[in-house]
């Protein structure tokens, strides 16, 4: 039986048998995995009879890893990208500064967490007149402010206004017995 091109018989043996197994973003070109992973969230797959981790195999392929004792690392940042161009193998010393890089605030994958973060705080969740006392009683009971409002997706500003019954005034004031404001 002969295999043409953009078939496929299940064993990895290409490079491009590695990409088909991948989410690629077009913007960045990361190959992120989408197979198994080890504990750590190592990319695994059985590859050449034995299970083994995919980014140091495609690495591999490209003649580009060191020989020796190296660790492979992703040097975009994201820990499911095995794209070979994305890759690069460390001897000790240079392993180490990259651990501490990447507890730094240069690595892409980093900023988009920055990004995803902030995104997160600007959703706007329509409050309720429940969820509205719910949130002025849980100021009230002495949670952090930021925290509270950033749950219900609302500015902490906001929170405080509803907490003192200026907003959502009718149901808050009358669930916390609160005095109408002047
Ligand atoms: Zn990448």
């Amino acid at each position: 039986m002969s295999v043409g091109a953009g078939q496929y018989l299940g064993g990895i043996r290409t490079l491009q048998c590695i990409e088909r197994r991948c989410r690629v973003d077009a913007e960045t070109g990361c190959w992120h995995w989408l197979g198994s992973t080890v504990a750590e969230g190592t990319p695994t797959a059985r590859i050449d009879g034995k299970c083994q981790s995919v980014r140091r195999w495609a690495l591999s392929r490209t003649r580009k890893l060191q020989t020796g004792r190296v660790f492979v690392v992703p040097k975009c940042g994201h820990q499911t990208c095995v794209a070979p161009d994305h890759a690069a193998s460390l001897r000790g010393g240079a392993y180490m500064r990259w651990l501490n890089e990447i507890g730094a605030t240069n690595t892409p994958a980093q900023k988009q967490r920055v990004k995803d973060a902030s995104r997160a705080r600007k959703v706007i969740v329509k409050l309720t007149p429940a969820k509205a006392v719910e949130l002025a009683q849980r100021i009230h009971a002495g949670e952090d402010r930021a925290t509270v409002a950033a749950s219900y997706g609302v500015s902490t500003v906001h929170a405080n206004k509803v907490a003192l019954g200026w907003h959502w005034g009718e149901y808050v004031r009358a669930a916390l017995g609160l005095a109408v404001p002047p």
